[in-house]
C-alpha cells in the first residue's frame, strides 16, 4: 500500500474520451459482426468494467440480442499492485451454460483474473468463451490469455478513470489516465 498518489486530473490523459468512444464503436460494429445470429451472454467484471461495457453495450447493432450478466472479481485490498489472493462471486451457472460467453474486462494485467474466470465459464458448460478487454498492460506474461477484443495496448504503468479505480476514487473520469507515487 502507498500512502499517497499524484493527482491524476492534474495534466494530459493517457487516452482521452473521444479515443476511447471512437475505439469503443468499432468494437461494437467486430462484435456484431461476429456474434451475429449467437445471442452472447456479455459477462461484465464488476466493477472496473461497468463504463467500458455499458458504452459497448449501446454500440451493438439491435440484432445482436445479448444478455448481460454480472461477475464479481476482485483481489484484495486497496494497491497499486495486485494483492496476491482472487475472489470470484457469480454469474449463476444456467445463464452461460450452452452460451457464447463474451467476457467484458477493464484491463488486462498479470491475467490471474482473466484465467480463473475464463476456467469457471468452461467448467460451468459455455459453448465458448472470449474476452473483451478495453486495455491491456504491455507486460512479458506469455501465459497471459489472449483477449480476441483489444481497445488500447498501454505501457506497464497504472492507470484509472473510465471505470478504473485507485482506492475506489476516480471511476467517474471520462478517460484514461496514470496514477504515480510522488
Ligand atoms: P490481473 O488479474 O490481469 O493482474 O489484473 C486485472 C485486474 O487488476 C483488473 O481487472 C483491475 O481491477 C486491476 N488492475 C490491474 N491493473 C490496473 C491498473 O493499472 N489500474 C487499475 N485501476 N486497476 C488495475
Ligand atoms: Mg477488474
Amino acid at each position: 500500500m502507498i500512502g499517497a498518489v499524484t493527482d491524476p486530473t492534474a495534466g494530459e490523459p493517457l487516452i482521452d474520451a473521444g479515443q476511447i468512444s471512437a475505439r469503443v464503436s468499432e468494437l461494437g460494429d467486430e462484435i456484431s459482426a461476429d456474434y451475429e445470429g449467437r445471442a452472447p451472454v456479455l459477462l461484465i467484471t464488476l466493477k472496473g468494467a461497468f463504463v467500458f461495457a455499458s458504452d459497448l453495450l449501446r454500440e451493438l447493432r439491435p440484432d445482436t440480442d445479448p444478455r448481460v450478466e454480472f461477475v464479481r472479481a476482485s483481489s484484495y485490498g486497496d494497491d497499486i499492485v495486485s494483492s496476491g489472493s482472487l475472489r470470484l462471486v457469480g454469474p449463476d451457472p444456467p445463464s452461460v451454460h450452452d452460451q457464447d460467453v463474451l467476457i467484458l474486462e477493464d484491463i488486462l494485467d498479470t491475467g490471474r483474473t482473466l484465467t480463473a474466470l475464463k476456467a469457471r465459464i468452461r467448467t460451468l458448460g459455455a459453448r465458448s468463451v472470449e474476452i473483451a478487454a478495453l486495455l491491456v498492460k504491455d507486460r512479458p506474461i506469455p501465459e497471459r490469455p489472449r483477449p480476441r477484443y483489444v481497445g488500447f495496448h498501454i505501457p506497464d504503468v497504472f492507470v484509472v478513470g473510465y471505470g478504473l479505480d485507485y482506492a475506489q476514487r476516480y471511476r467517474h473520469l471520462p478517460d484514461v489516465r496514470v496514477l504515480e507515487a510522488p
